[in-house]
């Protein structure tokens, strides 16, 4: 039975690693009819934050990942959240010390510092270097005495460490690499490297799926599970692959702090969860050669590991709005509506929420469908229809309007008067015929009228939006621009 998790800190804004590493772990779980456990790693006060934790939540369920345990839906390892499993550690803990897989260290952080510096120069590892490693009852009670803080730290077997990544395959980590490391602090707050590796036991997980940052952390964490595994805490190692990198801009790391890299952009500016997903389930992973476009439920039918590339993926927003803007297509015309009325409802500089029009808005949906890329787009595609006068943009004024474009419209207007406002093709004729007089061709002959009632130059098929917007405000509108 397959079991994976996803166990993000909730320190700041939820950034497209995350979800890529949640989507990998997701697809994972659903794919092999496994559970997808969701875990807060919230142990660093300092850093975590409810606001943050909130968000973790509210980007998950946005997204459509679904979890089988976890917050707010519980489970048989409750609680979730590491804040709340503090005693759990503290056994562990101490079961390591009684069982001398682990030891108390009393190596101040200037001595570690001298130690380590004297050993980078003779050239030798710098490692933590085992000095408590072997403390006699004496040394022990003189450094108590002393009163030194002690941090509890790990011993590391003498042997290299060899594991299979599920998506690096065979490696292998020497000693030297690895020393003895941290699990607790002096003040007794245990660390990361503890926490982690103990849920992941506690809670039975058989595949851990991260990022590669995480890998030299695996060494550690297999030798844990074995001493887990002595002393009846653990059952079995998991297995561990680890994705590959996301670069950013001139190939560097995508980092938290990268503006691109925060999934709260994508939610404002309205990419579709499903659009967002395949892209970013394409960043190590691909559907087939010649398939960029999928749904979810494909990708999870198709989905394994061991098809994900160790290599680098590179971010492409250009690659990630083309996407989106295929999967806006491929909803069906209700859908498409409901989703973007949350963006015409909204206050906006330009109209009220009590604006929007619902008749109108249906109307001209189907025509605005295949022109956005992301939900954000769909408002200055048509304000026309919900301002009581178009927007004011001096640019496409300038260029639309030009010497005899108000000869033009107003011959527009009176073959418009007369045309039947039931059929966009016969305002077309209308518009067409204007031209001929003026001696323009349609495109030239309907720019001052799509100026002149949007307010742009660039908008959806024309007399479609004039048949929609009728024909007393549209007349008004060229009135309004003659004047
Ligand atoms: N809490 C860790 C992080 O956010 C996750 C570590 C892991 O996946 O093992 O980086």
């Amino acid at each position: 039975n397959v079991r994976v998790r996803f166990c993000p800190s909730p320190t700041g804004n939820p950034h497209v690693g995350l979800v890529r590493t949640a989507l990998f772990n997701w697809a994972f779980a659903r794919h092999h009819g496994g559970t997808f456990v969701f875990r807060i790693e919230d142990t660093d006060a300092a850093r975590d934050s409810e606001d943050s934790y909130n968000q973790l939540l509210d980007s998950l369920r946005w997204l459509g990942f679904d979890w089988d345990e976890g917050p707010e839906v519980g489970g048989p390892h409750e609680p979730y959240r590491q804040s709340q499993r503090m005693d759990l550690y503290k056994d562990v803990a101490e079961k390591l010390l009684a069982a001398g897989k682990a030891y108390h260290c009393y190596c101040t952080t200037e001595e570690l510092d001298a130690r380590r510096d004297a050993a980078r120069a003779a050239g030798k590892p710098s490692g933590y270097d085992g000095h408590c490693r072997e403390l006699s009852a004496e040394q022990v009670e003189a450094y108590t005495t002393e009163g030194r803080p002690a941090i509890v730290r790990f011993r590391m077997p003498d042997e290299p460490i060899t594991f299979t990544d599920l998506v690096r395959g065979e490696l292998t980590f020497t000693p030297d690499n690895v020393p003895d490391y941290g699990i607790v602090r002096a003040n007794g707050a245990p660390l990361y490297t503890l926490v982690n590796p103990v849920d992941d036991a506690l809670m039975e997980i058989t595949h851990v799926l991260r990022g590669e940052d995480l890998l030299s952390s695996t060494p550690r964490q297999i030798a844990l599970y074995k001493a887990l595994i002595e002393l009846g805490v653990a059952k079995e190692i998991p297995s561990f692959g680890h994705l590959p990198y996301v670069m950013g801009e001139g190939n560097k790391k995508l980092s938290k702090r990268d503006p691109q890299a925060s999934l709260n952009i994508y939610r404002e500016r309205g990419f579709l969860p499903e659009g967002l997903l395949n892209y970013l389930s394409l960043l190590g992973w691909s559907f087939s050669a010649d398939q960029d476009v999928f749904s979810i439920e494909d990708m999870v039918a198709k989905f394994d590991i061991a098809d994900v590339n160790a290599n680098p993926a590179r971010f492409d927003l250009k690659k990630a709005e083309s996407i989106n803007a295929d999967h806006i297509r491929m909803l069906d015309e209700q859908a498409f509506a409901a989703a973007c009325e949350p963006w015409l409802r909204a206050p906006h500089a330009n109209w009220a929420p009590e604006d929007f029009d619902r008749a109108a808005w249906e109307a001209i949906a189907p025509h605005a469908q295949t022109r956005v890329t992301v939900l954000s787009d769909i408002t200055a595609n048509v304000d026309f229809l919900f301002l009581d006068s178009p927007v004011e943009d001096e640019a496409s004024w300038a260029k639309a309007m030009k010497e005899g474009s108000d000869a033009l419209l107003r011959t527009a207007r009176e073959k418009l008067e007369s045309a039947d406002w039931t059929s966009p093709e016969s305002l077309k004729n209308a518009v067409l015929a204007a031209g001929e007089e003026h001696g323009l061709k349609l495109g030239k002959a309907q720019a001052p009228v799509r100026v002149a009632v949007t307010g742009r130059t660039v908008g959806l098929p024309l007399f479609e939006s004039l048949e929609i917007l009728g024909k007393e405000k549209t007349l008004a509108r060229i009135d309004v621009a003659l004047a």
